[in-house]
């Protein structure tokens, strides 16, 4: 924590004013950040760099930003790095001198292959020396191969990897290796980039109009330097939030300030914003405890799959520029042209713009009836034809987040539903608000359950409708929308989203197929995945086989060094961290042989799943957003017998 905080030059930047930013830069970050475990001295080496950028070379803050997230765009663009290991197997060794099968031992012995290809690197000579590689480069060409496709690409691909590997100096290979499989592996999480970028512009010399009115030369003492942190932080973090994009951020802190984002970069269409979460809550009583006498409603939880509504216009609505974004802020689109095609009926006269929160669920018209949600994910996922599409979806609206040119997202519940109700139309089978019923006693909450159970729903979704508690938090699991799903009545309070990590081979009727699994959570304050249960039930023939199928593609040789697991859970074949499913349990047990929310509740013990069984493939979900250590040993600790036994006091008391 320095003394005095000065607007300076960063003398150790290794490049100078206007000069484009070397990747080694970066790189060195990088390998700083991973030679830290904690997450304050990994904002701290950060933000230095990024002070360092925005000082020198503003220009590079925005490829920075990305490639230290390994991100090469917003994520609604879907442009995303995550190649074969074996192609970049055959780029690094055909540039080495290395076979395939050389390569793939090495990468087996270390298990990363970001360290084979540095080590190879640096042992190999080269008849003359490339020139350095700048960050802009690489961001460039990384953009490149991730939007290279079609057969043709591939050696495209391996020829652009080459041209910037044989140009790698130093750990350059590690992170551009890294970058490329999809995964940096320095345990870097976004909220701390964000963190980083506002410590960084904290110490920067004011932007925009202000610029120069401010002797630079000056120095903020650490209370005031603390307080402007705080600020910046908070400010970048919700506006974020809001439209996550930092194409459109970073140019407006570079320009204005982040005192001035908000103004900027508002929520609007066209840019999706991410999804408010529930917290799962343990049954009525529970529901009560958490609202302790606020108003609130139950709103059915429909089964199928989420749906943001983005419709733009100004003056009118542009049906034609309408979008539909996934949980993960994907553009589901190209899935939905009937939904889009019926978008006029919904929309009252009054509106212009609006951003809506849906779930768009399989329906039987005829019977008026909502089907599973395993016939959903029957439906083409890209680039559906309207006239080839067998299975219907009901559109069921929840909430109003934007309308006319104005946010709703602060003002609270109650208000958002009286908006909706007024400028959106109910159209039978096709657009349907969400059915539930505002509850003020145990007898009415469970009879709206059972009537939501019966209405082919998971349970109830229960919101605060008044006052500030009653807003919609944009990207938080937050305890003013709780979730309760019939799983409370037959034991763990929620499903869980799981990591298929590894598999077991099939015997007998299973022969040739795996069998087995082994599943994980993840740590997003480690980064690593913690082996969670093992799994064989559930699962139809016809799983099986698919699931199998999809698995054999993400086979990997060696477990990743970022897996948490005991050598005795070893499965006969490892995958990389790539599909979530959601499982139910009977309960959640200590477990002295799995490492899930290892030290969260016991310190030599991690959490199971007692008698998992698979429910379905979660394909809207990052291996990322599964299922948390931390939410994980908020479940084990929510269930009744550990409660009861924690009050118990112990022999040793
Ligand atoms: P989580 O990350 O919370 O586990 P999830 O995607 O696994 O999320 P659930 O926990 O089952 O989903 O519940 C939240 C989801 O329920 C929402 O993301 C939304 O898709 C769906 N949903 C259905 N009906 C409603 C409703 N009335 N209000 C809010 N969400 C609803």
């Amino acid at each position: 924590n320095p003394a005095k905080i000065k607007y300076h030059p960063i003398n150790d930047a290794c490049w100078s004013k206007g000069q484009e930013v070397p990747y080694l830069a970066l790189a060195t970050t990088l390998e700083e950040i991973e030679a830290t475990s904690a997450r304050l001295k990994m904002i701290e080496i950060l933000s230095n760099y990024l002070r360092s950028v925005i000082l020198l070379t503003p220009e590079d803050l925005l490829p920075s930003i990305y490639l230290c997230l390994n991100q090469l765009a917003p994520a609604y663009h879907s442009l995303e790095l995550g190649m074969a290991e074996t192609y970049i197997m055959k780029a690094v060794g055909q540039c080495t001198g290395r076979t395939l099968a050389q390569m793939k031992s090495a990468a087996k012995a270390t298990g990363d292959l970001g360290l084979v290809a540095e080590q190879a690197r640096a042992t190999q000579r080269t008849m003359f020396t490339p020139a350095p590689l700048t960050l802009r480069k690489v961001f460039a060409a990384l953009k490149e191969v991730a939007q290279a496709t079609g057969h043709a690409s591939v050696n495209k691909k391996i020829g652009k990897i080459q041209s910037l590997y044989v140009a790698c100096r130093h750990s350059e290979a590690r992170y551009l290796i890294r970058s490329l499989e999809g995964k940096l592996r320095i345990g870097l999480a976004e909220q701390s980039v964000l963190q980083a970028l506002a410590c960084a512009c904290a110490a920067s010399p004011p932007a925009g109009p202000s610029a120069g009115a401010v002797d630079v030369s000056a120095e903020m003492s650490p209370e005031k330097y603390k307080a402007r942190v705080e600020e910046f932080a908070l400010t970048i973090k919700t506006t974020y939030c809001e439209c996550p994009n930092y194409d459109a951020l970073v140019p407006v802190v570079l320009q204005y300030g982040v005192e001035r984002l908000p103004e900027h970069c508002r929520l609007s269409p066209g840019v999706p914003l991410k999804p408010m979460l529930a917290h799962p809550s343990r049954g009525v009583a529970d529901l009560f405890a958490r609202f302790d006498g606020e108003n609130f409603t139950c709103e059915w939880k429909y089964d199928g799959e989420r749906a943001q509504i983005h419709v733009p216009g100004n003056g009118a609505p542009d049906v034609g520029r309408a979008s539909i974004f996934s949980r993960n802020q994907e553009n589901n689109t190209s899935k939905y042209p009937d939904v889009i095609g019926r978008l006029p009926k919904l929309l009252k006269a009054s509106v212009h713009s609006c951003v809506l929160d849906c779930e768009a669920v399989a329906y039987d018209k005829q019977s008026g009836q909502i089907l599973p949600f395993q016939i959903l994910s029957t439906r083409k996922r890209k680039d559906a034809r309207e006239s080839e599409i067998k299975v219907q979806v009901c559109v069921f609206v929840f909430d109003l987040l934007y309308l006319n040119g104005e946010p709703l997202v602060r003002r609270p519940l109650d208000a958002r539903r009286a908006l909706l109700r007024d400028h959106f139309n109910e159209v039978e089978g096709e657009w349907q608000f969400a059915r539930g019923r505002d509850c003020s006693s145990t007898e009415e909450v469970e009879l709206e359950l059972s009537e939501a159970l019966r209405g082919s729903c998971e349970g109830l979704m229960v919101k605060a409708l008044e006052g500030e508690r009653a807003r919609y938090d944009i990207a938080r699991r937050s305890h003013n929308w709780l979730k309760l799903k019939k799983d409370y009545l037959e034991g763990c309070g929620d499903s869980i989203d799981a990591v298929v990590i590894g598999g077991f081979h099939g015997r007998g009727k299973r022969v040739g197929l795996y069998g087995g699994f082994l599943l994980a959570c993840y740590d997003p304050e480690t980064d690593a995945y913690q082996s969670l249960c093992k799994i064989g039930t559930g699962f139809s023939d016809e799983d099986l086989r698919t699931l199998s199928a999809t698995l054999q593609s993400h086979a990997i040789d060696a477990p990743r060094n970022y897996y948490r697991y005991e050598s005795s859970l070893a499965p006969d074949v490892w995958f990389a961290a790539a599909s979530v499913w959601e499982v139910r349990c009977a309960d959640l047990s200590l477990s002295p042989a799995h490492h899930a929310a290892l030290g969260l509740v016991d310190r030599e013990k991690g959490i199971s799943l007692r008698f998992p069984r698979f429910v379905r493939v979660r394909d809207d979900k990052t291996p990322e957003q599964a299922t948390s250590s931390r939410q994980i040993a908020d479940l084990y600790l929510a269930q009744d017998q550990v409660k009861n036994t924690m009050k118990r006091p112990s022999h040793a008391d």
